[in-house]
């Protein structure tokens, strides 16, 4: 162990290295002790030569080390093997019952570039590290291990690879999908190919988020599948929709708008702009024998509410819903286009709030890092002055907590959202 290369800190870069945070830049290096192989394991010490922890190193990457612990660790399939378990002790602890959730979120469980993603029998691992991707027997390893899985996924398909000089891997690493039950959502056999054009049928499963099914597409989809993240917030807003006209816009596979449904909405109108999308939340209605309270519609919702919002001058819009969920995808690529994003999340808010009815919920969420909850609610107010109304704030909401949130790396919060009642 002794003779790992050393990284050595600048004086005073080390402090935000032991209080938890594992990146480290190439300003902050003083200097390494012996040329350090790309991918390989690295002691790190303080400029007084006190141990600081142990990371991968990548001298291609902008983050060259990135720490996995704060002692000497060998890293084997012991290791990934206890990592994955705590991570796993974790979730069971604050989401218990759950079948299908995230395992391990990268720096949320001090394993950086390493996602590991539960849906029912199948795992996915995304991997946006050099030294993780050089290890990736060994964590296949640690998962057959721990959850003899039905089959291991690859879905290492992030923008964030290219800077880690890593082309995109995807692909079954064990097991095969082939025999997958679909049977629960007997009309998804024959279902056409997803935006992808990579998906066939033996790619979906069903994944069950608290007592309701989900066809998923675990090659096409979105993020490894589905948005895990908000497996707690569908539950939790649906306590607003019974008897309400409810509309979810950005519905994706129905996960807001089929938990209103369950929960005794009156009806639910979903609106996404990518038509798999909506041909899938339909069969997801369906499966769930909530289709007659539903209804669909593949638009644009900025399109679709400003179209429900034209009036003449002297007319005022009706409002008709009761609750009013806005779940977008993040408008913010960077720190440079949150002048825009907020452009974005005003409109939608000024145009949903006109729809929503005295005494309504608008339960609303921002999943851009670079947006922050105070930032958020702000947008949020200053469409509420523009219509002038005035909002009563009966919920806040963050990401679930198999996405852990660790303060000291502020990167791994993201997700927030609010639910609003309409004072007047
Ligand atoms: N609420 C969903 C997640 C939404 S993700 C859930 O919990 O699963 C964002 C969704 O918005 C995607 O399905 C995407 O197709 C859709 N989308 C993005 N921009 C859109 C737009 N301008 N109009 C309608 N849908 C949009």
């Amino acid at each position: 162990m002794d003779s790992l290369p050393t990284v050595l800190l600048k004086p005073g870069e080390a402090d935000r290295i032991i209080a938890g945070h594992p990146w480290i830049y190439h300003g902050e290096i003083l200097r390494a002790t012996q040329p350090p192989a790309d991918g390989g394991l690295v002691q790190v010490k303080d400029h007084r030569q006190r141990l600081i922890g142990t990371g991968f190193f990548n001298s291609k990457s902008k983050i060259v080390v990135r720490v996995l612990s704060p002692d000497r660790v060998e890293v084997d399939d012991k290791f990934f093997e206890e990592r994955i378990r705590a991570a796993l002790a974790v979730r069971q602890r604050h989401l218990p019952g759950a079948t299908s959730f995230r395992v391990v979120n990268a720096e949320s469980d001090f394993l950086s570039g390493l996602i590991i993603d539960k849906y029912e029998d199948v795992l996915v691992v995304q991997i946006s590290s050099l030294g993780m991707d050089q290890r990736k027997l060994l964590i296949v390893a640690a998962l057959q291990k721990i959850f003899s899985p039905r089959a291991i996924l690859e879905r290492s398909d992030t923008a964030s690879r290219k800077f880690e000089s890593l082309a995109e891997a995807n692909g079954v690493l064990s097991g095969s999908l082939e025999c997958a039950d679909m049977s629960a959502l007997s009309s998804t056999r024959h279902v056409a190919s997803s935006e992808s054009g990579e998906a066939s049928p033996q790619s979906k499963i069903v994944v069950n988020l608290n007592g309701l099914k989900f066809e998923t597409d675990l090659v096409g989809g979105h993020k490894t599948g589905l948005y895990l993240d908000q497996q707690a917030n569908y539950q939790a807003v649906s306590q607003f929709a019974n008897g309400a006209q409810v509309l979810d816009c950005f519905s994706f596979l129905g996960g807001f708008g089929l938990h209103a449904a369950r929960a005794g909405a009156a009806h639910v109108h979903l609106l996404d702009q990518s038509v798999d999308a909506v041909e899938a939340s339909k069969r997801n209605a369906a499966a769930n024998g909530l289709a007659e309270k539903c209804s669909f519609e593949a638009i644009n919702v900025f399109d679709w509410l400003k179209a429900q919002t034209a009036v003449k001058p002297h007319e005022k819009v009706i409002p008709r819903f009761d609750l009013i969920i806005l779940d977008p995808p993040s408008f913010t690529r960077n720190r440079a286009s949150v002048p825009d994003a907020l452009r974005g999340y005003k409109e939608i808010h000024l145009r949903a709030l006109k729809l929503l009815k005295p005494g309504g919920t608008l339960a609303t969420f921002c999943c851009s890092h670079h947006v922050d909850a105070g930032l958020f609610q702000d947008t949020v107010l200053s469409a509420a002055f523009d219509t002038r109304h005035v909002l009563r704030r009966v919920a806040t909401y963050a990401q679930g907590p198999d996405h852990p949130v660790i303060p000291m790396i502020p990167e791994t919060e993201y997700l927030k959202g609010f639910a609003f009642e309409l004072v007047r």
